[in-house]
């Protein structure tokens, strides 16, 4: 098991660099996880991030970190961007590259990576391989986590999230001990404002429309790995060990 690794570079861009480098592992993995919100992706990338030592780089952790910002603390694009958030849709392609843009050193890490809800679309994804090529930086795969829609709508509708914390339950399949209480911190436990059942439908919309596309596009270049992303997390880590393992094999 490795150490969290810190993310500061990543969550905070600019100036900001991490104090804690990952060890230098034998094989540095860099990996590209994708699969509609909700089917348990962000959880799979912690995991993979505890046995592998990379980095776990969520875009959506970048957004939700500068909305915890004072409004006067964020930057007109961060301010932008939030509201396209906040209403579910996709944030434009040019916000998210430039914020990725000021982070690739995040790709260069000698830990290896775990990107999670970037690339979100086509657009993306072609300018992440050229970012990747001009540091001669090669994804090892990419993991598609599939599941059915109707599945993963009352999966997010019924998600609670930890205010402090950020541990995540649910309503009817991982119910805390306490109702609205978080067994971990005894904090509240909130709806995130995209998984109101309105956001919820404008993100299945965005989903469909660009991210789905993506996975045929890494098909064609022979690197995407497709992983079900039914039963616990345990099961569905076992199953993306297997999947990894596979390939390298
Ligand atoms: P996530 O936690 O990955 O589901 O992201 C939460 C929200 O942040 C998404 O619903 C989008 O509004 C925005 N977002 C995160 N990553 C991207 C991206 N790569 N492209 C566009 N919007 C993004």
């Amino acid at each position: 098991m490795q150490p969290k690794s810190e993310r500061t570079a990543w969550i905070k861009g600019g100036e900001a660099r991490c104090k804690t480098i990952p060890a230098n592992p034998a094989q540095p993995r860099r990996l590209i996880l994708l699969g509609a919100p909700g089917v348990g992706k962000g959880t799979q990338a912690e995991l993979l991030s505890e046995r592998l030592g990379a980095c776990h780089l969520s875009t959506g952790d970048i957004f939700r970190s500068a909305k915890n910002l004072d409004a006067c603390e964020r930057t007109p694009t961060m301010s932008r961007a939030l509201d396209f958030m906040l209403r579910g849709d996709l944030v434009p392609d040019e916000i998210v590259l430039g914020l990725v843009a000021e982070r690739s050193g995040c790709l260069r890490c000698r830990g290896g990576f775990l990107l999670d809800g970037f690339p979100r679309t086509v657009a993306q994804a072609e300018a992440l391989g050229k970012v990747l090529g001009e540091q001669q930086v090669a994804i090892d795969a990419v993991l598609s986590y599939d599941m059915p829609l109707k599945t993963i709508v009352a999966r997010l509708s019924g998600r609670r999230t930890c205010s402090i914390c950020k541990a995540v339950f649910h309503v009817d399949t991982r119910p805390p001990k306490v109702s609205g209480i978080c067994d971990h911190c005894g904090a509240a436990l909130i709806q995130r404002e995209d998984d109101r059942p309105e956001s919820v439908r404008v993100r299945m919309d965005a989903y469909e429309k660009s991210t789905a596309p993506l996975a045929e596009f890494y098909r064609k270049k022979g690197v995407l790995v497709s992983v079900a992303a039914e039963g616990t997390p345990e099961e569905i880590f076992k199953r993306t060990l297997k999947a990894l393992n596979g390939r390298a094999g």
